[in-house]
């Protein structure tokens, strides 16, 4: 399996609980490499652009104005498998449905505010990490 990056998003309930730190540890714990992050309140412009595919969705509206309710935490994880690493991390859509020990089971009550959003293939993660850094914020490690 090939080095791949993903588009990790720390959502502002995990923020305002401020488990940002728990939430990091977790993707390093398993491998991923935090390679670029920021920290940025996003517009109802970049949010939903950023929500695209989910534009006819009934939860759309909702989505956006969560999305947009406090900062979140961006970052590009770097590793092994990244893709489908961070969605088993992550856990179920659904806190309720997630399994044991992941962070959605752990960190989230319910779908609408579910802590993290992670890419979810390949050709997800290219357009997602490209949304929100340019190539020359990204840091692979040297060392
Ligand atoms: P994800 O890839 O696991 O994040 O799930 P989706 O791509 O299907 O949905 C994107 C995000 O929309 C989810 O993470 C939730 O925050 C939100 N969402 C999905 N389904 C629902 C729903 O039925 N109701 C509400 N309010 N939000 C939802
Ligand atoms: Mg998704």
């Amino acid at each position: 399996m090939a080095v791949e990056r993903t588009l990790s998003i720390i959502k502002p309930d995990a923020v305002a609980k401020s488990v940002i730190g728990k939430i990091l540890a977790r993707f390093e714990q398993a491998g991923l490499n935090v390679v670029a992050t920021k920290m940025l309140h996003l517009s109802e412009e970049l949010a939903g652009g950023f929500y695209a595919e989910h534009k006819e969705r009934p939860f759309y509206n909702d989505l956006v104005a969560f999305m947009t309710s406090g900062p979140v935490v961006v970052s590009v994880l770097e590793g092994e498998n990244a893709v489908a690493l961070n969605r088993e991390l992550m856990g179920a859509t659904n806190p309720k449905e997630a399994a044991e020990g992941t962070i959605r089971a752990d960190f989230a009550e319910t779908i609408d505010e579910n802590a993290v959003h992670g890419s979810d293939s390949a050709a997800s993660a290219e357009r997602e990490v490209a949304y929100f850094f340019e190539d020359s914020e990204i840091c692979p490690r040297t060392r």
